[in-house]
């Protein structure tokens, strides 16, 4: 067993106890004050120096020196929690009403530290500086943008960060260059008719029909816009019209989400759907607005960083995977787009999916993502590839 290994073992009952803490106080995005006050408490008892950057939530800290001429990497968790009610019944389960960490975001901060830990325990060895980022307010895809706005990625060389996977083993690490999550838009579709009984259609124009017509020819975008080879994702989830039976409205809302993987097919569909939803509006006599909610953009992996965290995890004892790509969003997107990144996937052999009320991990797998993630940054600081894009930057 490597000296890392051994250590993070040890950290073990620390990060448990870590994480069980956050667990049990989730809070919604930028709420996160109580977190970010225990996280900042957490790295001050271990001496680990707190940045200043203007984040209302969220925390940044350093370990190393770029004096010696060392590039800047960064390391990212995200902290907040969702507003779901938690039923896993467990005993350090969510003390806040209507609130949990459902995600997982518990288990990244915890991980985020025990690997700030690890470091400090090594900081005279580091190569260069290493810049933690607890970032708050993932769930509503803006925490990202507000990190970038503080200027705390300003001067960083390669960023890193990882997201917990019920359906992987605890022990593995799901690496994979290229697309690893989706983009993931949001849409709302307003259509307008005109009122009537609804004995009498033909005295008004019904929106509900122009509704259903719309739900069903926006998902011949996927299958005859999009080629075989490329993905997406349409799903129209809320409809909205209507409050009696003989009645037709003169207003119908729709909500749904557009994920794909790549950003070409991410414009094609947003084009086609404007040009569906008019000209399906306008056939049925009707009129129909678009408004879009441009969400993240692809998670998409750096090969040569994608290579390193392969090393990583071997050296740190962990087992590599393909992992399969998930169509879920994740901000971490936006950092990839300033900076090259690695985003991978930590297994912990959970029983449920992100987001379900009975959402839970397997907390062995702690040491591993802490570890890993240590290693990364050693690695990441000593990699030639890495210091020579900091080079090309100071050019
Ligand atoms: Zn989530
Ligand atoms: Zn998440």
């Amino acid at each position: 067993m490597g000296k890392l290994e051994a250590d993070s073992l040890e950290l073990e009952p620390k990060l448990i106890a870590i994480r069980r803490q956050l667990h049990q106080h989730p809070e919604l995005s930028n709420e996160e004050f109580e977190t970010t006050a225990a996280i900042r408490q957490w790295l001050e008892e271990a001496g680990i120096r707190i940045a200043k950057y203007p984040l209302p939530t969220g925390l940044i800290a350093e370990l190393g020196s770029t004096e010696t001429g060392g590039p800047v990497i960064a390391l990212r968790a995200d902290i907040d929690a969702l507003p779901i009610q938690e039923e896993t019944g467990l005993p350090f389960a969510s003390v806040q009403e209507g609130k949990m960490h459902a995600c997982g975001h518990d288990f990244h901060t915890a991980s985020l530290l025990g690997a700030a830990f690890l470091l400090k325990q090594r900081e005279a060895e580091l190569k260069g500086k290493v810049r933690l980022i607890f970032q708050p307010a993932e769930e509503k895809a803006t925490g990202a943008q507000q990190v970038l706005r503080s200027g705390a990625l300003d001067g960083v060389h390669a960023v890193f960060g990882l997201h917990n996977k019920p359906d992987l083993p605890v022990g593995t690490v799901g690496i994979k260059s290229g697309a690893l999550m989706a983009a993931a838009d949001g849409f709302k579709i307003e259509v307008d008719g005109v009122g009537t009984h609804a004995a009498v259609p033909d005295a008004g124009i019904d929106p509900i029909v122009t509704a259903a017509h719309i739900v069903t020819a926006l998902q011949s975008i996927v299958s005859r816009n999009v080629s075989p080879l490329d993905s997406a994702v349409v799903s129209v989830t809320q409809i909205h019209s209507g409050s009696s039976w003989n009645v037709i409205p003169d207003k119908a809302v729709m909500d749904g989400t557009l994920r794909t993987f790549d950003e070409r097919v991410r414009k094609r569909v947003r084009e086609r759907f404007a040009q569906v939803i008019d000209g399906v509006a306008s056939a049925l006599d009707t009129t129909a607005r678009l408004h879009w909610i441009q969400g993240p953009p692809p998670v998409l992996n750096d090969p040569l960083l994608a290579g390193l965290g392969k090393q990583a995890a071997e050296a740190a004892g962990l087992e590599v995977v393909e992992p399969v790509p998930s169509s879920a969003g994740e901000d971490f997107a936006f950092y990839q787009q300033q900076v090259p990144g690695l985003f991978v996937f930590i297994g912990t052999s959970g029983t449920q999916e992100w987001h379900h009320p009975g959402f839970t991990l397997d907390e062995q797998a702690l040491p591993y993502s802490a570890r890993f993630l240590a290693q990364l940054a050693l690695d990441a600081l000593e990699s030639e590839a890495i210091i020579r894009t900091g080079e090309t930057a100071v050019v």
